[in-house]
């Protein structure tokens, strides 16, 4: 038997002014993302913006319907929007926030699984790791380095054939 430990690194910002300019910025434009949220069931607005290399930056945010499953996360939002439209220009950074009226948000959201999965995809695709700021509006931010440090056991590719 072997027991194995994973550590994670992520640095905690007190607030989103701590920030170097161009991870402020896109934290800032993941909160413009909220506008375009579609979420009258859950009423908690999630928006993610995406820097990309060129400098474009593109914006997702949850889109629910009241069949629930057929909803989406503003992190795929955002990821498959990349996919289908720009998938040859890489993601440097990805931010998202969250907002609602119907309790004050203390934490920066944490990315849900269906969205880590993608988000490790879309890293290797690119072959290159993808920042990830995890921003709580009136409070801390959260900056990884990469998606592994969220999921390191993601599932690729390579499982899909025998392996020797
Ligand atoms: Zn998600």
């Amino acid at each position: 038997m072997t027991k194995h430990e994973i550590k994670i690194a992520f640095t905690d910002f007190d607030s989103v002014e701590e920030l170097i300019p161009a991870d402020l910025q896109l934290c800032l434009e993941a909160e413009k993302a909220l506008a375009s949220s579609h979420s009258p069931y859950s009423k908690f607005k999630v928006g993610a913006a995406l820097l990309l290399k060129s400098g474009k930056i593109l914006h997702g945010s949850n889109q629910e319907n009241v069949a629930y499953p057929s909803g989406l996360c503003a992190e795929r939002v955002a990821l498959f929007h990349w996919s289908a439209n720009h998938s040859d220009d890489p993601i440097v950074s990805m931010a998202v926030t969250a907002h609602t009226n119907e309790f004050p948000i203390l934490k920066p959201v944490t990315c849900c699984g269906g969205c880590l999965q993608v988000m490790a995809e879309c890293e290797k695709r690119q072959n290159s790791p993808m920042k990830v700021l995890l921003y709580c509006i009136d409070g801390p931010v959260w900056v990884l380095d990469g998606v592994d440090s969220l999921m390191p056991f993601a599932f690729f590719e390579e499982r899909l054939v025998q392996s020797t």
